[in-house]
């Protein structure tokens, strides 16, 4: 895409470069230029130029105790120290030198006017100007202010060739059905107008970060050859009130005069935010953001001119943003399902030298809940892997290595466990997948592995989904905290004493039980009630309790409850499957790595599991 940037003046360096030379000149050399012009005698040279007449103008300093002289030309300055010396007067009289009180001005009038006086100010001048001038980059951009305040400097993509289309996006479907209405209107306004159908001012795409929503603009406007203006939310956000909405204002005239075009507003939670009603609320955001509601009031419904924002917290909108007539419709990117993960692993894949035999669908499978970046960044990791062992062509190994990378971290290669140390590690790992194993409804196991992670895991399970799922059943959440006990639980029953070594499990498991209970309504006790609401379900899903105390403190007990029990099911899985417990292990802790079918091979030999 060509990307029109404004150069850079890197004028002002020079200028402040040149204002630094001239104090350093003002400052080192002037005093030294003075003192070589002021040549020190002693008294009788004084007396000799006094007689040979050789003397122009005289002044005697009494009260630094010298004679400053200059030579009958006045070219030359002379200085001599005092000496007591009463009928000096008269022959300077007789000499015919000029001895008022009068400074002798050791070098022309006009030059020193210009260095003590017309300097400083200059250099003081210049310096404020250039200070007030970074205060006000730093403000509002390069352009603020003196230069045109507040204008909005929205990085402008001039239609290309080059520029992404709606095939680079791989997956996201639903979103790219919904976005090509607008790259039709764009092309063919008439038929719209035609038939008196309005296009959606304002489209709100949302979504968790790096499902490719930047992407998915970016190839609204590549579709349409339309121009494309970008700007981030957090850009608009300015030190002083009124500059966010300048700026607003200027890349909206930007636009109408480029229409039909495409604005994209990334993250634009930031301006968008809820206003609040208290007093003393951000004015300059409430500013901005009234200046964008009345900004989008403000065009025709035809005017061309289609705003694309992007947020992944959209549940904190501004109820004004998201009425009709402003973004009014929403497009949710969400996480690539298998298929989706496929294809973006495949898209990305062209861009890099691959062996012919990569299976992706078994990468999509074990990269599941990646978003279309970590997607991009694995098969970026595998590149870079293959590179570091010297091979021409990424293989199957790279990407699911690269994978384990993203996941969990690179290998940590100079963590030295002790054998102890190693062998409960291995009994760990062991009692997860043992536990997922023997139990129905379970992802199966597709890698163990107790090599430590620069993450600080020191081995993991990988279970990997079949297909995928939307709903998960009552039996399917606690059988994976039963999972998640595994590990714990299989140390109690081979060492008889518990590890650190559980403390991310016990996060997992506990979130799940709470959710359980709180948000799912799997409790007899609190029924279909929710206790908590998520507030924030694109980053992490944050939720906030909003029930009594006292019901909070049942539902702590009830999580405990809950756990206990699903903790006590996986004693007794591995109390009753000791020997292939201890077999497995065994064989985990000499191959360090073992893959699910090896698992299952060691688990099914036999039959002679209890
Ligand atoms: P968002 O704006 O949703 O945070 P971006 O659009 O900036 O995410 O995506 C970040 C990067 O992830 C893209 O540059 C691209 O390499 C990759 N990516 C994300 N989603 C996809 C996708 N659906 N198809 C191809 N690449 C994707």
């Amino acid at each position: 895409m060509n990307e029109v940037k404004q150069p850079k003046k890197p004028l002002i360096y020079y200028y402040c470069i040149a204002i630094l030379v001239l104090m350093l000149f003002n400052f080192l050399a002037m005093p030294w230029l003075m003192q070589r012009q002021i040549i020190q005698v002693d008294y009788g040279t004084f007396m000799t130029m006094i007689e040979e007449r050789d003397i122009g103008q005289v002044e005697i300093q009494e009260q630094e105790n010298q004679i400053i002289f200059t030579n009958a030309e006045n070219t030359q300055v002379y200085k001599t120290g005092m000496v007591f010396d009463p009928d000096l007067t008269q022959r300077l009289f007789d000499s015919g030198a000029v001895f008022s009180g009068e400074i002798i001005e050791q070098m022309s009038p006009v030059l020193s006017f210009l260095l003590t006086w017309i300097l400083p100010i200059i250099i003081f001048i210049g310096f404020g100007q250039y200070m007030s001038r970074k205060l006000m980059e730093r403000a509002g951009g390069p352009n603020s202010m003196s230069f045109g305040m507040g204008k909005s400097n929205a990085k402008v993509y001039v239609k290309s060739s080059a520029g992404i289309k709606f095939s680079d996006v791989a997956g996201e479907d639903e979103a790219k059905e919904s976005l090509a209405e607008i790259v039709d209107y764009l092309h063919n306004p008439n038929k719209y107008r035609e038939v008196g159908a309005a296009m959606p001012k304002g489209v709100l795409l949302v979504g968790p970060p790096g499902t490719g929503k930047t992407m998915l603009a970016k190839a609204v406007a590549g579709e349409a050859n339309v121009p494309f203006f970008s700007m981030s939310g957090s850009e608009f956000v300015e030190m002083f009130v009124g500059m966010g909405a300048a700026k607003v204002r200027d890349l909206f005239k930007q636009a109408k005069e480029k229409a039909p075009c495409i604005v994209f507003i990334d993250e634009i939670d930031a301006i968008g935010k809820k206003r609040e009603g208290q007093i003393g609320g951000n004015d300059e955001r409430e500013q901005t953001l009234n200046q964008l509601l009345t900004e989008m009031d403000g065009f025709e419904e035809n005017s061309g001119v289609i705003i694309l924002a992007a947020t992944n917290r959209p549940e904190s909108l501004d109820p004004a943003l998201t009425r009709p007539g402003r973004f009014d419709r929403r497009v949710p990117v969400e996480l690539p399902d298998l298929k989706g993960r496929e294809e973006i692993l495949k898209v990305h894949a062209k861009k890099i030298k691959i062996a012919d035999n990569v299976d992706f669908s078994v990468i999509a499978r074990m990269a599941s809940g990646a978003s279309g970046a970590e997607l991009a960044n694995i098969v970026n990791e595998a590149a870079l892997r293959a590179v570091r062992d010297g091979r021409k062509f990424v293989n199957q190994a790279d990407l699911e290595e690269s994978i384990e990378v993203v996941i969990a971290g690179y290998q940590k290669k100079n963590a030295i466990l002790t054998n102890k140390e190693k062998l409960i590690v291995s009994y760990h790992e062991i009692g997860h997948a043992l536990v997922a194993a023997l139990q129905n409804h379970s992802a199966p196991v597709q890698k163990i592995t107790i090599v430590p992670r620069t993450s600080g895991a020191l081995g993991y399970t990988m279970q990997v989904d079949e297909g995928n799922h939307y709903l998960m059943t009552k039996e399917e959440i606690e059988n994976k905290i039963a999972t998640y006990t595994g590990g714990r639980a299989a140390e109690e029953v081979v060492f008889g004493s518990v590890t650190t070594g559980a403390s991310n499990d016990i996060e997992q498991a506990t979130k799940l039980a709470r959710a359980m209970i709180t948000r799912y309504g799997m409790s007899d006790e609190f029924d279909m009630v929710a206790m908590e609401t998520v507030t924030n379900q694109y980053l992490g899903g944050d939720a906030s309790l909003s029930c009594s105390a006292e019901t909070q403190t049942l539902i702590d007990q009830k999580v405990v409850e809950l756990v206990k029990k699903q903790h006590e099911k996986a004693i007794q899985i591995l109390t009753e499957n000791r020997k292939k417990l201890d077999e497995l292990a065994q064989f985990l802790y000499e191959r360090e790595t073992i893959t699910g079918e090896e698992f299952m091979g060691i688990l099914n030999d036999g039959g002679n599991a209890a």
